[in-house]
C-alpha cells in the first residue's frame, strides 16, 4: 500500500486500454491516464478520433497505440488485448468506454435499435471484461472499469432500451467483480450524469437559444453544474489506480447529485 498520495494515483509504467478512446468521455479518460503516467491503448471505430486522442496522449509524453475495433465482435476484442500485450507486454487497466445511444420511447422501437445498442453496450462491455480478465489473470490483477450512465438507475423519457442495456452493465460489472477478485482484478462502472460530448441531445441540437435552455435544464442538479469529459475520466483514474485498491463491484456515479442510488 502506498502511503503517498501522489503515488497511489500514478499509472507510471502501467498500460491501459481505453474502447471508444476517440471520443468524449473516452478521450479523456486516455489523456488523464497518460497524464498519470500509462501508455494508452485507444480503440474506436473512429480512425481521425482515435488519432487525435493518440496525439494528445503523446504530448503528455506517454506511448500510445490506435486499434481499430468493433466492441460488438468478441474476436476483435480479444485480438484488440493481444495487440496491446504484443506492443507492451501487459494490461493493468482497461475501460470499456465505447457506447452507442437510439432515442426512443418504448412504443417506437424496432428490433435493429435493440440489437445495436445491446450488442455495442452490452456485448461489447462483456467482451472487454473476459479479454482484460483473461490477460489480467496472468498478471497477478489489474482493474476493469465499466461506463454505466445515471439511465442503469433511473428512467429518462425516450431512452428505454439504452437504459436498459446500461442497468445490464451494472448488474455485469457486480457479477464480474465477484468471478475475479480471487485473481486479483478488481471490477468497477462509473456512472456519469449529464455530460457535455458529441454523443448528446444538447451537442446534436443545432439552434444556439435552444442548446442554452437544454443546458439550463440538465443543471438542475443539487450542484447546478453539467459535467465535462475530465470529470468521469478523473474518477475512472480513481478506480483504475491503486488509490482504490478495496473498492470492487461499485458503480460510481459522478452526476452532481441529480440521481442517487
Ligand atoms: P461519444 O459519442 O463522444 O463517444 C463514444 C465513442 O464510442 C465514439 O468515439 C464512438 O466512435 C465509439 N464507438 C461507438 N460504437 C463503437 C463500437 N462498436 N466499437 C468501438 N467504438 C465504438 O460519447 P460519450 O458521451 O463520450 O460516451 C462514452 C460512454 O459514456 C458511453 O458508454 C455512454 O453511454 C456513456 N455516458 C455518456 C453520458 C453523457 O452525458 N455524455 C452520460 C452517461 C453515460
Amino acid at each position: 500500500m502506498h502511503d503517498d498520495l501522489v503515488r497511489s494515483l500514478s499509472m507510471e509504467g502501467r498500460v491501459s486500454v481505453v474502447t471508444g478512446g476517440g471520443s468524449g468521455i473516452g478521450r479523456a479518460s486516455a489523456v488523464v491516464l497518460a497524464e498519470a503516467g500509462a501508455n494508452v491503448v485507444v480503440c474506436d471505430l473512429d480512425e481521425g478520433g482515435m488519432a487525435e486522442t493518440v496525439r494528445l496522449v503523446e504530448e503528455r509524453g506517454a506511448r500510445a497505440l490506435a486499434v481499430r475495433v468493433d466492441v460488438a465482435s468478441r474476436s476483435e476484442v480479444d485480438a484488440l488485448a493481444d495487440k496491446a500485450v504484443e506492443r507492451f507486454g501487459r494490461i493493468d487497466a482497461w475501460v470499456n468506454c465505447a457506447g452507442v445511444i437510439i432515442p426512443k420511447g418504448v412504443i417506437d422501437v424496432i428490433e435493429a435499435d435493440v440489437d445495436f445498442q445491446v450488442a455495442v453496450n452490452m456485448k461489447g462491455v462483456l467482451w472487454g471484461c473476459q479479454a482484460a480478465a483473461r490477460i489480467m489473470a496472468r498478471n497477478g490483477g489489474g482493474s476493469i472499469v465499466n461506463i454505466s450512465s445515471t439511465g442503469g438507475d433511473q428512467a429518462s423519457p425516450g431512452i428505454s432500451v439504452y437504459s436498459m442495456t446500461k442497468a445490464a452493465v451494472n448488474a455485469l460489472t457486480r457479477a464480474c467483480a465477484l468471478e475475479f477478485g480471487p485473481s486479483g482484478i478488481r471490477v468497477n462502472g462509473v456512472g456519469p450524469g449529464f455530460t457535455l460530448t458529441p454523443m448528446t441531445s444538447v451537442a446534436r441540437e443545432p439552434d444556439p437559444k435552444r442548446r442554452e435552455e437544454m443546458i439550463a435544464a440538465l443543471k438542475k442538479n443539487p450542484l447546478g453544474m453539467i459535467a465535462d469529459p475530465r470529470d468521469q475520466a478523473l474518477t475512472v483514474l480513481y478506480l483504475a489506480s491503486d488509490a482504490s485498491r478495496f473498492v470492487t463491484g461499485q458503480t460510481v456515479r459522478p452526476n452532481g447529485g441529480a440521481c442517487m442510488s
